[in-house]
């Protein structure tokens, strides 16, 4: 039986809801994965969705079933399993067929993949998929990377699949080889800001106001009805609501304070540095997470060194406003680090990445869904000036008239002792953006000291070295 329209190996989490999601959509879709009784399983899970699905016990089924030209999803474990399933693949196919990557893939991986396939006549699409479980259900934002003539095979499905804001579909080719890749990478970067943020803010709650959790949980749900309507406000709304049934206490109160990491903030953090570019914000939150995970030397610390000796009653009080103000600000600078990290890569890459349709296809169905991304996509439509969202029209209105909000909650939250680490990034992106002169001047005067290096005069002319030169 050659009928089905798309393959898809690895039904862990993602891969079973993408898979129920296409033959939801009407296209009949063969499953194959590693642990066959997994396949078994679930096509019991599938009920009615089943008569879309072609089971497969192995991959050699799996590309019989489908019609030509085989287009195969593959959603395993990013890295090594990835190279597994494409060279058990790629001997069953023949040229034109096709494989999509629609895991987290590092984007470097990508881009080999890709060439490595096209030389072999196949054809290799890397997509980004965000919206977690639900998300790939019910309609995940899709971030494509590959050929556009291999994208035009599987657009239907793709964006019948995808979320939809307003009736048009959160799912995009945004460039070659690796730039669907990319850009999920960049999206899972602000997402580990706007999550540090948020946690952030809450620590300043908790800790500097003793407020309780369903409280902060009641402010984050009045938060969800106004500009800082979005997913990842509305979720930490919910979770702080939620009681713990063994204990009685708050949920959030039995989690153990360490995260875990998976790669893509620290991949976004890399890449940043790589095209001499700084997304302090989510350097601040993926540094953030590797601390939470020392808890014993933290606890130890807490002896050690002690609390803050600041008086307490000079500090000045935070208000609300104050901290719903400086979450927007932060949130803003979050994103804006973002784009102006997809516009290096994209020049470096050759991908010309188009950040309206990027902020336009971020606004359903992806993890960092805001009420913002509709004006940030309408700001990048026009172009940002400078690539730098803050001074966008709108935006730059909403930073000066949140500014001073962001500063009082980073110096309270200092004066408190309590870590800020996001915030403050995000406050010391902004100084330097708004200050013509900086203090580079010293730095350039230091290395021409020691290194005789040269520098540039402000009345002109490169290559001028200090009088302490003289001495070498
Ligand atoms: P996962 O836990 O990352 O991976 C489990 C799947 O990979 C299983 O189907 C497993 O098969 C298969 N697998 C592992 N090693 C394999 C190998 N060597 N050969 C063949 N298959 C292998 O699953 P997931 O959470 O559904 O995520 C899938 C991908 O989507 C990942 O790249 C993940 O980063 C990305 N992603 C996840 C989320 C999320 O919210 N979970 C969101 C967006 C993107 P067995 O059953 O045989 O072990």
């Amino acid at each position: 039986m050659a009928n089905a329209r798309i393959g898809l190996v690895g039904l862990a989490v993602m891969g079973a809801n993408l898979a129920l999601n296409i033959a939801e959509k009407g296209f009949p879709v063969a499953v194959y994965n590693r642990t066959t009784s997994r396949v078994g399983e679930f096509m019991g899970e599938a009920g009615e969705l089943a008569r879309n699905i072609v089971p497969c016990e192995t991959v050699e089924t799996l590309v019989a079933s489908l019609s030509k030209p085989r287009a195969i999803i593959i959603m395993v474990q990013a890295g090594a399993p990835v190279d597994a399933v494409i060279g058990q693949l790629k001997p069953l196919l023949d040229a034109g067929d096709m494989i999509i990557d629609a895991g987290n893939a590092n984007f470097h991986d990508t881009i080999r993949r890709e060439a490595t396939l096209r030389e072999d006549g196949l054809s290799f699409i890397g997509m980004g998929v965000s919206g977690g479980e639900e998300g790939a259900r019910h309609g995940p934002s899709i971030m494509v990377g590959g050929l556009a003539e291999s994208y035009a095979v599987i657009r239907d499905i793709v964006e019948a699949i995808s979320a939809k804001y307003q009736g048009e579909p959160c799912a995009a080719h945004l460039g070659t080889d690796g730039a669907g890749h990319f850009v999920k990478t960049v999206h899972n970067g602000i997402e580990y800001a706007d999550m540090q943020m948020i946690a952030e803010v809450y620590g300043i709650l908790r800790d500097g106001q003793g407020r309780s959790a369903a409280d902060i949980g009641t402010l984050f749900d009045q938060w969800n009805e106004g500009p800082l309507k979005s997913y990842l406000v509305e979720i930490s709304g919910k979770v702080l609501g939620e009681v713990d049934e063994k204990t009685g206490k708050p949920m959030v109160d039995v989690i153990v304070d360490m995260a875990g990491q998976k790669g893509t903030g620290r991949w976004t953090v890399i890449e940043a540095l790589g095209l001499g570019q700084s997304a302090s914000t989510i350097e601040a939150a993926v540094g953030a997470r590797s601390w939470s995970a020392a808890k014993e030397a933290r606890i130890a610390g807490q002896e050690i060194l002690g609390g803050v000796s600041s008086d307490g009653a000079s500090i000045p009080t935070l208000t609300d406003a104050d901290l719903e103000s400086a979450l927007l600000a932060a949130k803003i600078i979050a994103y804006a680090q973002g784009f102006a990290l997809l516009e290096a890569a994209g020049q470096e890459y050759g991908w010309s990445l188009d950040m309206g349709r990027i902020a336009e296809i971020w606004r359903e169905g992806c993890i960092i869904r805001s009420a913002m991304l509709d004006d940030m996509a309408s700001a990048a439509r026009k172009g940002l000036p400078y690539g730098q969202l803050i001074f966008a029209p709108g935006f730059a209105e909403k930073m000066v008239g949140s500014s001073d909000a962001l500063r009082r909650v980073v110096a309270v939250a200092a004066l408190q002792g309590l870590p800020a680490p996001a915030f403050s990034a995000a406050l010391a992106y902004y100084d330097t953006m708004r200050r013509g002169r900086g203090t580079t001047d010293l730095i350039q005067g230091q290395r021409d000291f020691f290194g005789a290096h040269g520098f540039e005069r402000t009345d002109g002319g490169s290559g001028h070295h200090g009088p302490w030169a003289q001495g070498f």
